[in-house]
């Protein structure tokens, strides 16, 4: 008989496991696992000065330190161009022209109907988010587009849970970074100090 080594309960028959856990003793110790690595990766970014993250596969400007980086998809609102749709209403003009005995009719208007457009959310680079003391920088994987937004620029964020949204001055649509929990947290924390300063 095999025993849960955390709670004690018996393990059941499909219970038994390499790491001696009930099922529901693992799903625990794995949240708090997740919660503490969250909790500590958050940590160094609390205090009143940002840390300094070495950046040494980017070309960063002079006097510019980083305080942070993540991995990270780049998603934009993009006009999708969907097509035609609606009925043909048009109005038949006869032409002096015969075809097999029978007058060709021309429809005017034939294709009077809307185009169809929708707003998509689409992938449009991956990388490394890394903020720093000058500016939001997409640094992209092989193949991939860069995004640099200066700081003064931004004209407001908003954090998510699963992303960060910015908005740039003068522009008509935000950029969203994907990322995860951790990463949206300390960016959030990072742009909050960089842009109060
Ligand atoms: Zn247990």
């Amino acid at each position: 008989m095999t025993y849960c080594k955390e709670c004690g309960h018996k393990l059941g028959f499909l219970e038994h496991t390499a790491d001696g856990l009930c099922n529901g003793c693992r799903q625990r110790l794995a949240q708090e696992q997740a919660e503490k690595a969250h909790a500590a990766a958050i940590a160094p970014y609390t205090g009143a000065e940002l840390p300094i993250i070495t950046v040494t596969d980017a070309i960063m400007k002079k006097g510019e330190t980083a305080c942070c980086r993540t991995a990270t998809v780049l998603k934009e609102t993009k006009t999708v161009n969907l097509g035609y749709s609606g009925a043909s209403h048009g109005v038949s003009i006869p032409l002096p022209i015969k075809v097999g005995g029978f007058p060709v009719r021309y429809r005017v208007g034939q294709s009077r109907g809307h185009i169809v457009k929708h707003d998509e959310l689409l992938e449009t680079s991956r990388g490394d988010l890394i903020i720093s003391n000058q500016r939001l920088f997409l640094s992209p994987f092989a193949g991939h587009k860069p995004l640099s937004v200066p700081l003064s620029k931004i004209a407001s964020f908003h954090v998510y849970e699963n992303g960060l949204e910015v908005w740039q001055d003068s522009k008509e649509r935000p950029y969203l970074f994907v990322l995860n929990a951790t990463g949206s947290e300390i960016c959030g924390l990072c742009l909050d100090k960089l842009l109060r300063a």
